[in-house]
């Protein structure tokens, strides 16, 4: 019997994929392409789309098919077995496209297509595939000496070990640490469930009293919640001071952050940059990091001043009300929360009611009739899990566009958090048409007691952010796999479809009808509505700051800082915060001894990218603010302008030609409340 990782006929077959079936697959398929890129190598015909470009593709798809299945599987039911399979197979993949990138034989094929003189008859995505090759060529180092090559191989080793170490530092510190409360009249303010589960907490350690942890179902309602000011501030200090000189020296992060830095920066001048930001903003939309920190800088002069306001309203409540004559970072989210009660009351519970999920879903898939005049219909295809379902999209004549797959409700096994991922591509080879397949990953509450799953309205907008970033995969109309869908898209402009989709989620003629109290059958009322609507830019101003802050750091660290110099990351991190900062933490914070999406994720001079795609979606969703949310013209236009061409032309461009001018930031910051 064929193993189902191979078999490429259709949706995957999840149903009879196991451990066993991984290395095989794995094993046949690098085989097989790595005796095809002998042969492509070798050949002294001259290189064509269809005998180099399109094999060199057939290969790579199979193999990122199948992996991609593993590791979508070991995200989403990751079992012992599993999970063994996947990490003795993961070097054995990293290495074959490390190499690959390396390949100055290939290179030079794809060089030689690019000057070749009939370059200009293909079509504009596959010349943009051949563009993409040729930097990411370049940006893998193929184009250096041997010499060179060896210490850049040897360099990303490296860095790869030091990320994934920076990572383990910040999760055994974070695991590591516990706190026992003895007194439970110290634990006042904190919801009962939270009490109830570090009770239970304790009792598994043997000990009395209740366990307090670090992690984020135990230290964000203490800080929220607890009116015991003392614990408040324990907890906090040992939070920001988390894999840091405060702690075991094994897990210090401070040492490995200028080590990261410094062979970044070795790494960018190997490759003839001036400094890593350049590396990082190669294949981004924003050109330069003198661009980058301009754009951040025009955004913290105007939302400053909103985030001083934010802080003189929260240090006025705290005094005024409170009792708190000063502010101290261990109080800043419990007084935000008793101010946030007391402005809008309302809570998230009580909004929660009239979304089930059985309305909700329903109501997404209606919008995307509205606005593309598509259908949305479940599909029975084998899943991973019970509670997985498969949906297809079609057009208005029901040809099919794509199909996705909703993995809704937490589970144990389950990685955190909401994501999407491409399982398939669309792609013509030929007269076949292969069409586009999507995972969308939630982590939401499953039904309970018979009734219906229930969100949150945050967990509402995280589904339709999803979704947006599904459509952007699945509605493509490009018919080349590197630049379909969500492929060979700008980093910093991948967020745009999903943050677009995320403002409807504010208009009250998408909500509305997506509305129905679970018990009563009664719709959204309008005045609980306006409450939710009033306090979405509660603190906006304070956010953005954050956020700046955070952006401008990564971008200076990358781009005009001295690793090996006598400045410290914290020591430049104060200089930005006199910069842009309303709230300065206590001396012992280590901030950047945890900010994992830089040293460890891949957002290492990349982190302005939420904003920046934020200034591209709130702008794109101004137009169809003018025309009407449900306009179904701007609807179309968005989809043939920005959703159909995945990355077969700049992002720049295609918004443009969506919005019929330049983006400009004056909707997001109309969205924030900051006009
Ligand atoms: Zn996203």
């Amino acid at each position: 019997m064929i193993n189902p990782l191979l078999d490429f006929s259709g949706l995957p077959s999840f149903d009879r994929i196991t451990p066993a079936h991984v290395a095989p697959a794995v094993t046949q398929l690098l085989d097989e392409n790595r005796r095809l890129l002998e042969t492509l190598r070798s050949t002294t015909v001259a290189p064509t789309w269809e005998n180099f470009v399109q094999p060199l593709e057939d290969a790579n798809e199979r193999l990122s098919r199948a992996w991609g299945q593993v590791s979508h599987l070991n995200a989403v039911v990751n079992s012992p077995a599993l999970r063994e399979a996947y990490n003795a197979n993961l070097p054995k993949v990293t290495q074959y496209y490390a190499a690959l990138s390396q390949d100055q034989i290939l290179f030079e094929k794809f060089k030689r297509l690019h000057a070749a003189h009939d370059f200009s008859s293909l079509s504009p995505a596959q010349q943009r595939v051949i563009v993409h090759e040729l930097r990411d060529f370049r940006l893998g180092g193929a184009a250096l000496s041997p010499t060179e090559k060896e210490r850049f191989l040897d360099i990303q080793e490296q860095l790869a070990s030091l990320s994934a170490k920076f990572e383990d530092n910040v999760l055994d510190a974070t695991n590591d640490f516990a706190w026992y409360v003895n007194n439970v009249t110290e634990l006042t303010g904190v919801p009962a469930d939270v009490v109830q589960a570090a009770r239970e907490a304790a009792e598994q350690d043997g000990k009395p009293g209740w366990k307090l942890t670090l992690r984020a179902p135990s230290y964000l309602p203490v800080m929220q919640y607890a009116d015991h000011r003392p614990l408040r501030e324990t907890i906090y200090r040992a939070y920001a001071t988390r894999a840091s000189e405060f702690g075991p020296s094994a897990w210090d992060n401070t040492p490995l952050i200028r080590q990261i830095l410094a062979l970044r920066q070795e790494a960018a001048h190997l490759l003839g940059f001036a400094n890593y930001a350049e590396v990082s903003l190669a294949s981004k939309m924003a050109e330069t990091p003198r661009q980058v920190l301009d754009f951040l800088d025009e955004l913290a002069a105007k939302g400053r001043s909103y985030a001083r306001k934010d802080l003189a309203d929260l240090t006025n409540f705290a005094r005024d009300t409170l009792g708190l004559p000063e502010i101290a970072a261990w109080d800043i989210a419990y007084v935000s929360e008793k101010l946030r009660q007391q402005r809008y009351a309302f809570s998230e519970q009580e909004i929660k009611q009239y979304l089930p999920e059985t309305v909700v879903l329903p109501g997404m898939f209606q919008l995307v009739t509205t606005l593309y005049g598509l259908s949305i219909a479940p599909v029975s295809a084998p899943g991973w899990h019970p509670d997985v379902r498969c949906y297809q999209i079609t057009d208005r004549e029901g040809t099919p566009l794509g199909w996705f797959y909703l993995d809704l409700y937490a589970r144990e096994n389950k990685r955190g958090g909401a994501w999407m991922d491409d399982a398939i591509g669309r792609r013509r080879r030929g007269d076949d048409l292969q069409m586009p397949v999507a995972y969308l990953n939630c982590n939401f509450s499953a039904p309970v007691g018979g009734k219906p799953a229930l969100f949150t309205h945050d967990e509402v907008i995280t589904l339709f952010h999803e979704f947006g970033h599904g459509l952007h995969h699945l509605l493509t109309q490009v018919d080349v796999l590197g630049v379909s869908g969500i492929n060979g898209v700008e980093w910093d402009a991948v967020e745009l479809p999903s943050q677009f989709m995320e403002n409807f989620c504010w208009e009250w003629a998408v909500l509305h009808p997506m509305t129905r109290h679970v018990d009563s059958g009664e719709p959204l009322p309008r005045a609980l509505f306006d409450r939710l609507l009033a306090a979405k830019n509660f603190q906006s101003g304070m956010q953005l700051v954050r956020q700046l802050e955070f952006s401008l750091f990564d971008m200076r660290l990358h781009a005009d800082y001295d690793p090996t110099g006598t400045q410290s990351p914290l020591q430049l991190l104060d200089i930005i915060r006199d910069q842009v900062a309303v709230i300065f933490p206590p001396a012992y914070h280590r901030f950047p001894n945890n900010f994992s999406h830089i040293f460890a994720g891949g957002y290492g001079a990349g982190y302005y990218s939420y904003k920046w795609a934020e200034v591209l979606s709130a702008d794109a969703y101004s137009l169809f603010e003018e025309n009407g949310v449900l306009n179904a013209e701007t609807g179309h236009r968005f989809w043939s302008e920005v959703l159909s061409v995945g990355g077969s032309r700049p992002a720049l461009e295609s918004f443009t030609r969506f919005r019929g001018r330049a983006p400009v930031i004056d909707a997001l910051l109309r969205h924030h409340g900051m006009t």
